[in-house]
């Protein structure tokens, strides 16, 4: 199994985000160092998106670039929706420079099977994603079954590209279909990744990885770690009973 590791500090200046910056530089000299194979994933406002996406930029593509000199991959994390649109631009600004960058795309949101649509034919590499935030049902499908429908739309479509996706869920049925489709499809087991967080599912992913399939686990570590989880429990009160079961599981 192969990593996405992902540095949680937060960032509320731009010296913050500076630091952050340099967080990231030593985190892929270490990763080189150790041999691990590991990829590094980050967010966009720890690079300081909130204060200036200029800044956001200029550190990202530092990132981007010691990562294309070492051999290594940058996947920029989706967040909130009021970030949606300077992410993608930042990621396609990126990625005109440098192949070694890709992005994450929710399936939660509206917008994103034309995102996605977009940046497949640009040549650019995306996670799939649900979604973590909540967002208004103006912009985001409310029922949970349109989320996973959208899920699995995009999904098929990003199978049959030689993107290299990542597909990045734990929910088993869309999981075993996109092991029926690309079996169906002639797209091979190689060519995309199962993504899963590290200690969820742990069997499932142990057990695609034994029947071939390249499985990232994303590792978070840092300061805001705790914050970070207890953040993503609150928005999602069934992923305490979630985390409970599959710490066993
Ligand atoms: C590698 C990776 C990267 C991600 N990056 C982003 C990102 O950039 N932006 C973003 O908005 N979101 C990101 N997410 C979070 C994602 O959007 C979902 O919120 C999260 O993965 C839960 O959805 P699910 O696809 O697993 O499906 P769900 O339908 O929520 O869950 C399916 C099943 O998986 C299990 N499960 C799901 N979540 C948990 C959990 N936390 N603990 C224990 N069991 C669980 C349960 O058994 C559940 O029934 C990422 C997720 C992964 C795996």
């Amino acid at each position: 199994m192969k990593a996405t590791i992902d540095s949680l500090e937060n960032v509320k200046t731009a010296e913050e985000a500076e630091r952050s910056l340099h967080e990231y530089l030593a985190l892929l000299a270490d990763i080189k160092n150790s041999g691990v194979d590991s990829q590094v994933s980050l967010k966009l406002t720890h690079m300081g998106l909130a204060l200036s996406m200029d800044l956001a930029r200029k550190n990202t593509e530092k990132i981007v670039q010691k990562a294309a000199e070492l051999g290594n991959f940058v996947r920029i994390d989706m967040e909130g929706s009021a970030f949606t649109q300077a992410t993608i631009d930042v990621f396609h600004g990126l990625r005109e420079k440098y192949p070694n960058v890709g992005v994450a795309i929710q399936s939660a949101l509206r917008r994103s099977e034309d995102d996605a649509r977009r940046i497949a034919a640009s040549g650019g590499s995306i996670r799939l994603v649900k979604g973590a935030y909540k967002e208004p049902p103006s912009i985001a499908f409310a029922d949970k079954k349109d989320v996973d429908r959208s899920f699995e739309r995009i999904m098929k479509e990003l199978l049959i590209t030689p993107t290299r996706p990542a597909i990045a869920t734990h929910d088993e049925k869309l999981i075993n279909e996109a092991q029926r489709f690309a079996e169906e499809k002639g797209v091979p087991k190689g060519s995309f990744d199962f993504e899963m967080l590290l200690g969820i599912k742990r069997t499932l992913q142990k057990r695609l990885s034994v029947e071939g399939y390249t499985v990232r686990v994303y590792v978070p570590y840092g300061r805001d770690w705790l914050p970070y989880t207890l953040r993503r429990l609150r928005e999602r009160k069934e992923n305490v009973w979630f985390v409970l079961k599959n710490i066993l599981d």
